[in-house]
């Protein structure tokens, strides 16, 4: 069932959404051409209603050809939308009993195939052109039908006149196959249309995440963090901001390498994820290098202050797989936001206690 997978894969992960639609009409306009031969061979007309129709089929498989492997699918669109409404329905109109069959019904569907298939100055000068040629057929066949030009139709064997069983058939089977397909196509076409602005909102939605994240440790990146300090509302007493700086990052680096040193910021990164709650009024944001900002909601000072001493704790611990001896810290300067008027003074009175952590030893908070 290989080609039934490759069906699929046409219409499911065509490149974009017109690809789809044409592969929709190709796959479903087969499906309708093989019904109607078959109709057409049960009602027995003639043989040329039989050709009319086998035309259909070949013409299919030559946009198939086109499209799908000479890759030259404009073409193709072009090709099956001025062949059937130009060609193969009027000859099957005119071999298949005229408007006394259900030639109309094909019409129709002709005309509505243009619409996903074609675009832009193509589509208004195909759908112009097929109405037109549709109208002259039908009065053509009206001319055709009265004396004194009757006896050209039957000299030609045009428009056999259908008995009333046969127009019951062929108006009956008509309506059928053509809104099976005007049925089946639509709504591929919608499923398709609902699957691709599924994954543009799923793509969106990552572009958005990925746009407010560092690469590397998948915390908020500055502008997020901005973004986060000027909307919020830090001034109710409940919130303070930390500058947090990793001690001597530049000697593990030395000494470990950088890879292990992105080790230590994603770990880090990892500790503040666990411990700070993100999208709850709390913030942990890559700020630079091996320094980060961090803001925690707490009703007093001390029940801060016990927050971000037990995120040093939890770092300092940790145990390093590479370097089982190796401890790592981090120093930090903690700011109550209530007693500064912008953030940048909360940042900037952070950043003079980080400061002031560094000189008094390390791995410690100043406040
Ligand atoms: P201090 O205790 O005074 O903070 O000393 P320090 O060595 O941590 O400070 P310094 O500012 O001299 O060094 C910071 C280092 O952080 C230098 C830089 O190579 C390193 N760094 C910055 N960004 C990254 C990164 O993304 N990955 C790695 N591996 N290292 C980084
Ligand atoms: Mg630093
Ligand atoms: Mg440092």
């Amino acid at each position: 069932m290989g080609w039934l997978k490759k069906l699929d894969h046409e219409i499911n992960d065509s490149k974009t959404l017109e690809e789809r639609f044409f592969a929709v009409v190709v796959i479903v306009g087969l499906a309708i051409v093989t019904a109607s031969e078959i109709v057409t061979v049960i009602e027995n007309i003639g043989v040329i209603a039989n050709i009319g129709t086998a035309m259909g089929g070949i013409l299919l498989l030559i946009v198939v050809y086109e499209a799908y492997i000479r890759k030259h699918p404009d073409t193709a669109r072009i090709l099956i939308c001025y062949a059937f409404n130009c060609v193969v329905i009027p000859i099957a109109f005119f071999s298949c009993g005229g408007f006394d069959s259900g030639m109309p019904i094909y019409m129709l569907a002709g005309i509505f195939t243009i619409i996903p298939v074609l675009k832009d100055i193509h589509r208004f000068v195909c759908l112009l052109v097929s109405f037109t040629v549709d109208v002259i057929c039908i009065s053509i066949a009206y001319f055709l039908r009265q004396n004194p030009y009757g006896f050209i139709a039957s000299k030609l064997g045009l428009m056999p006149e259908l008995n009333l069983k046969a127009r019951y058939i062929d108006i009956v089977s008509s309506l059928l196959i053509i809104s099976v397909y005007i049925i089946v196509t639509t709504a591929l076409i919608m499923d398709a249309y609902q699957k691709e602005r599924a994954k543009r909102e799923e793509l969106l939605e990552k572009l958005d995440d990925l746009s407010k994240r560092d690469e590397l440790t998948g915390l908020y990146n500055r502008r997020e963090m901005f973004r986060f300090l000027e909307e919020a509302s830090l001034t109710d007493g409940e919130h303070f901001l930390c500058m947090v700086d990793i001690d001597h990052f530049k000697n593990v680096n030395d000494t470990y390498g950088h890879v292990f040193g992105d080790v230590v910021l994603r770990t880090l990164a990892g500790i503040f994820n666990e411990e700070i709650c993100v999208g709850d009024g709390e913030l942990a944001a890559r700020y630079g290098g091996e320094e980060f900002l961090i803001v925690v909601k707490a009703a007093q000072k001390e029940k801060a202050m016990e927050r971000i001493n037990h995120v040093r704790e939890h770092f300092e611990k940790t145990a390093w797989e590479a370097q089982p001896e190796l401890v790592i810290t981090f120093s930090a300067g903690m700011a109550e936001c209530a007693a500064y008027k912008s953030y940048a003074e909360m940042i900037s009175q952070a950043d003079k206690l980080l400061y002031k952590a560094k000189e008094n030893g390390r791995n410690r908070l100043e406040v």
